[in-house]
């Protein structure tokens, strides 16, 4: 509120002012800064992937290697490489989100069809480490979604429960309705998060564990990409999470109604 001269009874305007543009400079700082890490982090990220791959370029080259040796490490190389690009087109989506150039087609989508697609196109990766995925959706609700970038989101979430899930673990992807507010929750019982990374696990480039992350083939955009998303469709996406007790992930979404 502005503050009010006591002698004079007139609004302190210029301080007012002064403060605005005070504060304006410190969040154009902030955002330079939060740029230059992010931009550091990035080329962390690119390094990373190139690294192994002139390495195994070079052994692969000299001479003597077995046959089976080079086998394997072209392998490396090839999965480096996929790396590289997941990670690249993840980026430019992000970066597309930014500059508003992200276009999201809405259209009515029944929801249960919808997870029926994407548990398709997930269950070969769940039954490789045995975890089991239960689904629980009614089959009447209707959300109006970009179905493409929706599968994307649940495609996502469902790959880090899984990711972060011991083998024979559980997640269960629970779908309920409150009036014309819809919540899905994916839950899954593995390692969980840390308390002190919870902060910042929508952050792009976050990982709490790098090197496991990287392994599994994360390059920690996942969840930044599917809050971007969910929020472009006026939802809400959280996490609670314990310690070597699970995590889930809970989006909130409204209902299409019909005004009769
Ligand atoms: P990534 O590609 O590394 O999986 P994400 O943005 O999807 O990146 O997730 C960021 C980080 O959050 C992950 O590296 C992981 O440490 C943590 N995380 C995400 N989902 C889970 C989960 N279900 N259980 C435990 N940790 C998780």
């Amino acid at each position: 509120a502005t503050k009010v001269d006591l002698h004079t009874g007139r609004k302190d305007e210029l301080g007012e002012l002064a403060s605005t543009i005070s504060k304006l400079s410190n969040d154009l700082e902030r955002v330079k800064t939060e740029r230059n890490e992010f931009l550091a982090n990035v080329a962390h990220e690119l390094r990373t992937p190139l690294t192994y791959i002139k390495g195994y370029a070079d052994i692969v080259s000299r001479q003597g290697i077995s046959k089976e040796d080079k086998k394997e490490y072209l392998a490396i190389i090839r999965e480096e490489t996929e790396q590289l690009t997941v990670l690249i087109k993840n980026l430019f989506e992000l970066a597309k989100m930014d500059e508003n150039k992200f276009i999201i087609k809405p259209e009515e989508v029944t929801l249960y069809k919808l997870i029926q697609s994407v548990e398709n196109r997930i269950s070969p990766l769940y039954e490789e480490k045995n975890i089991t995925l239960s689904v629980v959706c009614p089959q009447n609700i209707i959300v109006f979604i970009d179905p493409e970038r929706f599968q994307q989101v649940l495609v996502n979430i469902l790959d880090n429960a899984r990711k972060y899930t011991s083998v024979g673990g559980q997640v269960l992807l629970k779908v309920s309705r409150k009036d014309d507010d819809i919540s899905i929750i994916i839950s899954d019982n593995g390692e969980g998060i840390p308390k002190e990374d919870l902060p910042y696990i929508f952050d792009r480039l976050y990982r709490v564990e790098k090197s496991r992350s990287r392994q599994g083939g994360g390059t920690g955009l996942g969840l930044a990409i599917a809050k971007e998303i969910v929020e472009s469709h006026e939802g809400t996406i959280v996490i609670n999470s314990e310690q070597s007790k699970g995590t889930s992930v809970i989006i909130r979404l409204r209902e299409v109604t019909t005004d009769e």
